[in-house]
């Protein structure tokens, strides 16, 4: 089995390593120390026309293949993940910060989405319409858009990869993903097995470089058939203005603020631990992350106490001390988190645990675990999406309050209901404006496959399963006259 090797300052642009155009460096550091672990190559608007017109010119025949060979491609590509789950792990683990053991389940998880999309490929069918009279024949044809640019932020690249990459290649189409200029590795090392697995060149091309750059480029290049796009909310909106010049569709999954609603009946012994991992996971960088809790008045005192006392427990360290909670990605992130952290007692709110750096190494961006009770509605705690391990509690009183709660963000991802009384439970989840709702558990089933949708300022999407490969279609009506 070959050693997995991310080539040194380099990008795959039609199955060949190479360097940026302009030689441009990236430098990848540790979270945890600093450390520069490598450098990819800074792509730049020529890296990115060359990625595009690769993918162009591999798209007529990858688009030929039958769907039976593309989903054989994809499943030895997660074959190939399957052998090198461990040297996968740590790349994921390091570049972000994460414990080993997160790394090793996102790419677990990245893996298993790949095995879902290679068997989705010859899955993919229209249908037959109906027709005024027996002389016609109507029916409908998938085809793929052609390039798919896939941009994605540093936060689970190799989930991200696998979710956006593998429904495209499996619909047909060719791709050029930009990672973040964050966390490059994870997406780099995939695309590398992918090259293994004997995808022809141009199938799939991965450059990596600044948003405001490569991102750029990539997202409003004339190109570029479809994008899909994964990050912050405001990052979103410029890349939907980019696509309107060329008037290609966009999917787009984008920020969140979550609500764990913890009514009084709810068994709290297997509720606190899970909206303790909602906010901690990853130091509360995800997308999903429960970063608020709305509790009913009558239990708002015990359970904030218990809460604060987990997250006072929770064991932070590098990636490889393989604890509960890493640090923060970089400096910058580690400036904003803690922005929101002084910021919070000045909007009213009350600190009952964490409340600033964790150590006092730096580099080395810890944050404590935190907690602030008494959160005002209207205050930028409540509000804004701090993508740290900041929890920000509100205490309502009966259902309605709660629902109103609930829906009293600009953001529509994800909303935990926990209670023992299950016609409120279906009510919230009807009346909760987000896409996914779960119920006395944290995010989905955990199957791979479940629909991850969005509503509001978290975007527009299906993504998550066989719905993904349509988001990567087109359709076509065929009327024929007998
Ligand atoms: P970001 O928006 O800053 O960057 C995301 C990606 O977009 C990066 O690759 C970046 O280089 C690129 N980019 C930046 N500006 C661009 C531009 N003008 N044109 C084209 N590309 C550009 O987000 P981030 O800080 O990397 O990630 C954090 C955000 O991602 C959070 O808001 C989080 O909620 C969101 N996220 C959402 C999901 C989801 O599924 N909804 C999943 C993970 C993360």
């Amino acid at each position: 089995m070959a050693e997995l090797v991310i080539p040194s300052a380099q990008q795959l642009i039609d199955g060949e390593w190479t360097t940026a155009r302009d030689a441009g460096e990236l430098p990848v550091a540790d979270p945890a120390t600093g450390q520069i672990i490598q450098a990819v190559a800074r792509a730049g608007r020529a890296d990115v026309d060359d990625a595009v017109a690769a993918a162009r010119r591999a798209f007529p025949g990858w688009a030929a293949t039958s769907p039976s060979e593309r989903g054989a491609l994809l499943r030895r590509w997660s074959e190939l993940i399957g052998e090198h789950v461990e040297e996968l792990a740590r790349v994921e683990a390091r570049d972000v910060g994460k414990p080993l053991s997160g790394g090793r389940m996102n790419v677990f998880i990245a893996r298993g989405i790949i095995e879902y999309f290679a068997g989705a490929a010859d899955k993919l069918t229209g249908v037959t319409l109906p027709t005024r009279t027996p002389d016609y024949l109507g029916y409908t044809l998938q085809e793929p858009y052609g390039v798919c640019a896939v941009v994605i932020p540093w936060n689970v690249p190799a989930v991200l990869t696998a979710a956006n990459v593998a429904p495209a290649l499996a619909a047909g189409n060719t791709v050029v993903l930009k990672p973040s200029e964050v966390a490059p590795l994870a997406p780099f090392a995939l695309a590398e097995l992918a090259r293994r697995a004997g995808f022809p060149p141009g199938v799939l091309n991965v450059l990596a470089g600044f948003g405001a750059d490569a991102g750029a480029a990539l997202t409003s290049h004339p190109g570029v058939n479809h994008i899909s796009f994964v990050g912050s909310t405001a990052t979103g909106r410029a890349i939907m203005r980019a696509a309107a010049e060329n008037l290609v569709p966009v999917k787009l999954e984008l920020g969140g603020k979550s609500p764990n609603v913890l009514f009084a009946d709810a068994d709290l012994d297997v509720a606190i631990p899970a909206i303790v991992g909602s906010i901690t996971e990853n130091a509360g960088q995800n997308c999903y992350a429960g970063s608020r809790l709305l509790v009913e008045a009558s239990v708002r005192d015990e359970v904030v106490e218990r809460v604060a006392e987990r997250m006072r427990a929770v064991r932070i360290g590098p990636w490889d001390a393989d604890l509960d909670m890493g640090p923060l990605v970089n400096e910058a992130q580690y400036r904003r988190v803690l922005g929101y952290l002084e910021g919070a007692p000045h909007d009213g709110a009350r600190l009952v645990a964490g409340g600033g750096p964790a150590g006092d190494r730096e580099p080395g961006w810890f944050v404590q675990p935190t907690v602030f009770d008494r959160v005002d509605p209207g205050s930028r705690l409540a509000r804004e999406e701090v993508f740290g391990p900041v929890l920000a509690v509100q205490e309502f009183s009966g259902t309605r309050q709660a629902v109103d709660m609930m829906n009293d963000t600009d953001f529509g991802l994800l909303a935990c209901i926990w209670t023992s009384d299950v016609s409120r439970a279906l009510r919230l989840a009807r009346e909760v404006r987000s896409g996914q709702v779960s119920v006395n558990q944290f995010a989905d089933a955990g199957v791979i496959g479940y629909p991850f949708n969005m509503q509001k300022d978290s975007g527009f999407s299906r993504g998550g399963g066989y719905a993904a490969m349509r988001e990567y279609t087109q359709e076509k009506a065929v009327a024929v006259r007998l």
